[in-house]
Formats: structure tokens, sequence, C-alpha cells
């Protein structure tokens, strides 16, 4: 059964991409893109949490250095947890990961000083930030922790709201537990880049893992709309790898970053 639109509620969709094996449908009212019928909740976690657990760890151990260094230029950009850093004082800098993964980033940011928390639903990565890192990280996924309000100062989840089947709930609940003038940074895809244009149902991001594509402007929709202010966007990546000579993918890269075109989105949201 189809469910309402998460950003809308509207209940009228028309085709979007044409994937193998499943489309991504367009929301009439508001453009948010989604697979929709979608797989349940419980099917959705259970894949994450146990099923491919063990894939998961192992893509983010051989990748962790390449996905680290990409976090903490986008923390640079939003300018958190680093030299030009001005938004807050010693000693309310409470950060929390959500799908920390091993917990790299945590780690890193306890190294500056911040008091760090994650949350990542796949038990056997959460397991490995516990146990190589000494992190403090729930597998529960973030509405189910009960965190008290006024938790955190900054909360930070890359490449996850996609794959949530709820991302208006989960919206709800950082600006919830965020402190009142606590940031929120939200990394994704981004639809209305350059490569998504581009490639269409064959890109690399229109994957049946990702229940929804935003582009700048539905995902912007869906923070206001839960209280936030959106204060600073910055899209990156112009061509895949091995698309073009590196040359043309530099020129790429520097012209999508500039045009927010880019293939990835960092939107800064301030709880208001
Ligand atoms: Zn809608």
């Amino acid at each position: 059964m189809p469910i309402p639109c998460a950003l809308c509620g509207g209940s009228v969709f028309r085709s979007a991409l044409r994937c193998e094996g499943f489309t991504y449908v367009r929301c009439r009212d508001c453009g948010l893109v989604q697979i929709n019928p979608q797989p349940e909740t419980s099917e959705v976690q259970e894949r994450y949490g146990s099923t491919y657990g063990d894939d998961y760890l192992a893509y983010e151990t051989a990748n962790e250095a390449a996905f680290l260094a990409l976090q903490l230029k986008t923390l640079e950009d939003a300018r958190i947890g680093c030299i030009e850093e001005t938004f807050f004082p010693f000693g309310r800098r409470r950060f929390l990961d959500v799908g920390c993964a091993t917990g790299a980033l945590l780690e890193k940011m306890r190294g500056r000083g911040w008091k760090v928390s994650g949350v990542e639903i796949s038990t056997q990565m959460a397991e490995y930030g516990r146990r190589i890192r000494g992190l403090t990280i729930s597998t529960l996924p973030l509405e189910d922790n009960s965190f008290a309000k006024n938790s955190f100062d900054v909360i930070h989840a890359s490449h996850l709201i996609e794959h949530l089947n709820n991302p208006a709930t989960f919206v709800r609940e950082a600006h919830r537990i965020l402190s009142g003038d606590g940031l929120f940074l939200v990394i994704t895809p981004n639809l209305a880049g350059m490569q998504a244009k581009l490639f269409r149902g064959r890109w690399r991001s229109a994957i049946y893992d990702h229940l929804y594509l935003f582009s700048v402007k539905t995902l912007k929709s869906l923070l206001r709309r839960e209280g936030f202010a959106v204060e600073q966007v910055v899209t990156w990546g112009g061509l895949a790898q091995g698309l073009a000579p590196l040359p043309v993918k530099g020129i790429a890269d520097c012209l999508a970053k500039k045009t927010g075109l880019g293939d990835v989105m960092m939107m800064k949201a301030r709880n208001m």
C-alpha cells in the first residue's frame, strides 16, 4: 500500500525515475521523490541491524580514512569543530553522530574536546566502535532512545536520512533533543545535482536502499517545517571518479560546488 508523502501528506504520485527493478515516484503536491510503497520499517532496520552487518563493517573499515576525510571537510565547510569555529563555548560541545558507523568521526571530535555519542543500528559496527574506540553508541533508531530535551549542541547525520522510512519523525526528534540554538547537519545525495540529471534512473544514488531522494528544495522544506532555520547549503561532486579525465573532473567539481549542482549536499540548520 502506498503511504502518504512524508513531506506534505499528499497521496497523488507520478513516476519519476525508472531504475532496475523498481521505480521512484514524485509527489504531485510537494515534489518529494520517494519509493512508494516502501519496504516495512522492521525489514529496513533488520537489514542494517544484523542481516548485512558484517558486510557494512568490512566496507566501513576498508574506507574509513576516506570517509573520515570527507566528513571533516564537510564540518570545516560548516565551521564546526575546527579552528574557525565560533558557535559553541567550551563546555557546550555535545556532539551526536546518527549513523556513526564505526565511530571514526566521534573519536576525532572527542580528541577535539567534544563530548560525543553515537547512534548506529548496525550492531556489528556499533560494537566495533565501543570495543576499539571506547565510544558510547546506541543501536536503537534515534526516535527510540528517549534522549532528554536539550541533550546535544550539534547533531550530524551523514548519508542517513535517505534510508529512513520516516524522515519527518527523525527531523522532529533531532529538533526536540538539540539545544535551543543547536545545529543540525544533514548530508544526503542531491537529486537536483548534475549527475542525477545526467544519469536519471542509473544515477549511483538511485538505489533501493534510498527510500527518499531529496533536492535542496525538498530537504529545506522538511527542515523548515520541523522548526529549523537553514543557514547554509553546500553541494559538492561534479563527476564521479573515472567518468572523465582528471582535469575535466576538476572543472566539473568546481562548477558543481559554485552552482549548487553537486552530487551530494550538506545542509546546516539551526534550531529555532
Ligand atoms: Zn508531498
